[in-house]
């Protein structure tokens, strides 16, 4: 996707840490016209699956796969972070560590949103060691329905989380792959 590669290279900051900020366009700030080509993108490479429903992390996944739902004509369920007392509490459960944060956190999604007939595209904005990926697809698991494939828009390939997407056999496709930072330079695929 030459016009998401685009807006990293102009846009895109690097953090120590081997973080890329992208909050101009797609973490705070959110480029409604690229997130439109990007549910497109996703759209294209996943339609032949038979997704019948998208799966991501609350917050910065959310506005991804709600825009990408449009396109596959399919419910949208973000897993949640944070309890409320309005939320159920017959959930299914996942353990994800987080890499900004440095610590675990548990997702939950109420069982009335996954059916074991479900299958499931899971998409997310960032594949870095890949605990995120590997939790949802745990708690996709855990419900009897059936992971299909995992679209993320930034891959940062020199983490290697894609071993646990493709080691269970799941369909990976990510938009841009950052294959290194160079100084303040974003090297990309
Ligand atoms: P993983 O679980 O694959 O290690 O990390 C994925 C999650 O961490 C993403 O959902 C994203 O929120 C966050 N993340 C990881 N690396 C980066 C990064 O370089 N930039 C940003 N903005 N978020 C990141």
């Amino acid at each position: 996707m030459e016009s998401l590669k685009n807006k990293i290279l102009k846009d895109g900051e690097i953090l120590p840490g081997g973080i890329l900020k992208v909050d101009s366009f797609i973490n705070s700030q959110i480029d409604i016209s690229l997130m439109q080509e990007i549910g497109k993108e996703f759209y294209n490479r996943f339609k032949d699956l038979n997704v019948t429903k998208i799966l991501t992390i609350e917050a910065s996944g959310i506005a991804i796969a709600a825009i990408a739902a449009q396109y596959f004509k399919v419910p949208m369920v973000f897993a949640k972070k944070y309890t409320s007392i309005n939320m159920d509490t017959n959930n299914y459960e996942a353990k994800i560590f987080s890499y900004t944060k440095q610590k675990d956190y548990i997702v939950k999604v109420s069982k009335r949103f996954l059916q074991k007939e479900d299958r499931v595209l899971i998409l997310d904005d960032f594949l870095a060691n890949g605990y995120a990926a590997k939790g949802l697809i745990d708690l996709v698991e855990s419900s009897g329905a059936i992971p299909v494939g995992v679209g993320i828009v930034i891959e940062k390939t020199f983490q290697e989380g894609y071993k646990l997407v493709t080691d269970r056999n799941i369909r990976l496709e990510s938009l841009a792959k950052v294959l290194r930072f160079e100084n303040d330079t974003v090297i990309l695929e």
